[in-house]
């Protein structure tokens, strides 16, 4: 069967370059093929014995107007507008986020540590500031360095730190000044920092209500519909057992996927996929009886807590837990492709989590789910850009478009994926087919 715009994945991604492309083309000439058996992907949602919960709490930071408005046309009357409570735990303490702008809470050792620490890196900025740890010091210095960034993004990344590169950092760590820094020695801040110090919410469904939307008026999703053998010279490949030939392909796919499913490419090409590299996590969702801990979300630097983040998914709507219980997620990273033992790492994750007075020794767990996400986060290593860009060149010439944190390989979160979408239907509405 022959078809002018198959799309891979039904994802925000994939739903949102169909959602635009309708206003320009023709609905019938593109169609999203999707693996699962249900739209939406990562920022999908599911409810189980009245709890919603998202695949890790899912949450709409817009920075751009149109991100802004297209947040509205999707959600409507279903957004609420949230300013962020998070928190790091630190030494016993409850920090607010995010922590080198809030070391008033640490004890006076502490803090001399880190203002001095921030001072000598200000006088005498690192040199190597093209990976993650030469960069974290020149801004924060060595004493916030130690306390939380290098900690807490090597739980993260799981991946040195030092060959990790600071090409995604400006934008998802808040790049303190120094003056904000040793203005939040002295005491609390009224200033928001960072790209998640407001974010939207929908009321009604969870994350999965902006797919939902994305997808109300599209006809053409293939569910069940893996895309397999891509054959980029012949523009075909099978999907639900049938094989069919694009004029063009949007790919919302892990990338280092497509590198499997694609057929007949260049050994240079073969090669660069070899060097894309992520990390893997697991994500307990859990809802217990009682009362949630305060606040959105919480970060833990120290080896002692098992898990890197865990969310508060009932703080989100009052619609996603039934009264008198609260839903968590809890956030782990291992290696690529890494495996855990899913009874030792719960057992570990409850302990702390009494630990922390989130729940109680008595504490009733009404519902829990595993959810293993094999690709995290795509690690910027120093082959990294090289890599990625020679296979998006080479895909484009085929005339296969690649978006997406996980297709087009990039550290990006969900607005860059509906207007990435956007941009791209655009590009589109102007080829002849
Ligand atoms: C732990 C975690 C927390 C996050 N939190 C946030 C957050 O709070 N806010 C935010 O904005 N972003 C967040 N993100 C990022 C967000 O998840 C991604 O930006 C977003 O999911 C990208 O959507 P996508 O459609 O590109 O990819 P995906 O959601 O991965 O969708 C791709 C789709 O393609 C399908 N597919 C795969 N292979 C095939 C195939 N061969 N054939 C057909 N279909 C296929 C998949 O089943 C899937 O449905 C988070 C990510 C993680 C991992």
């Amino acid at each position: 069967m022959p078809v002018k715009i198959a799309i891979i994945g039904a994802g925000i991604s994939g739903l949102s370059c169909a959602y635009h492309l309708k206003k320009y083309r023709s609905k019938a000439e593109t169609y999203v093929y999707e693996a699962q058996n249900k739209i939406g992907g990562l920022c999908g949602s599911y409810t189980e014995k009245g709890f919603t919960f998202d695949y890790s709490g899912h949450l709409l930071h817009t920075s751009k107007p149109a991100g802004k408005k297209l947040a509205e046309e999707l959600l409507r009357g279903n957004k609420k507008t949230i300013s962020r409570q998070a928190y790091v735990f630190y030494k016993g303490k409850k920090i607010d986020f995010p922590f080198q702008n809030n070391l008033y809470a640490l004890d006076a050792e502490e803090v001399s540590r880190c203002v001095s620490g921030a001072l000598k890196a200000y006088a005498k900025p690192a040199t190597n500031t093209d990976v993650f740890s030469g960069w974290a010091l020149s801004l924060y210095g060595k004493g916030i360095c130690e306390a939380f960034m290098f900690p807490y993004n090597s739980k993260l990344w799981n991946y040195p730190l030092n060959k990790i590169s600071s090409a995604w950092c400006g934008k998802f760590i808040p790049a303190s000044a120094l003056e904000d820094i040793i203005k939040g020695a002295y005491g609390k801040r009224k200033k928001a920092f960072g790209y998640n110090s407001v974010f939207d919410y929908p009321q009604k469904g969870g994350c999965a209500a902006i797919c939902e939307a994305l997808a109300a008026d599209l006809t053409n999703i293939q569910l069940n519909s893996p895309v397999k053998n891509i054959d980029v010279k012949n523009k075909t490949f099978t999907a639900g057992g049938k094989k069919t030939h694009y004029d063009k392909l949007v790919s919302t796919m892990p990338l280092p996927e497509l590198g499997k499913a694609a057929k007949g490419l260049p050994a240079k090409i073969q090669n660069a996929f070899k060097k894309l590299k992520h990390n893997s996590l697991y994500v307990l969702n859990i809802a217990f009886e009682g009362k949630a801990p305060k606040g959105h979300w919480f970060y833990f630097p120290e080896e002692e807590y098992p898990f890197y983040r865990v969310g508060v998914q009932s703080a989100f709507s009052k619609n996603s837990a039934p009264k008198g219980s609260f839903s968590l997620y809890i956030e782990f990273s291992l290696k690529q492709n890494g495996r855990a033992d899913l009874n030792k790492l719960k057992a570990a994750a409850l302990e702390a989590l009494k630990k922390l007075g989130f729940i109680k020794e008595e504490s009733k767990i009404l519902t829990e789910k595993w959810i293993y996400i094999r690709f995290g986060y795509p690690i910027y290593d120093k082959a990294y850009a090289k890599a990625r860009a020679e296979i998006l060149a080479y895909m484009a010439k085929q005339d296969i478009y690649l978006l997406g944190r996980y297709g087009a390989w990039e550290y990006s979160f969900m607005e860059k994926s509906l207007l990435d979408a956007a941009a791209l239907a655009k590009t589109l509405s102007k080829v002849k087919l």
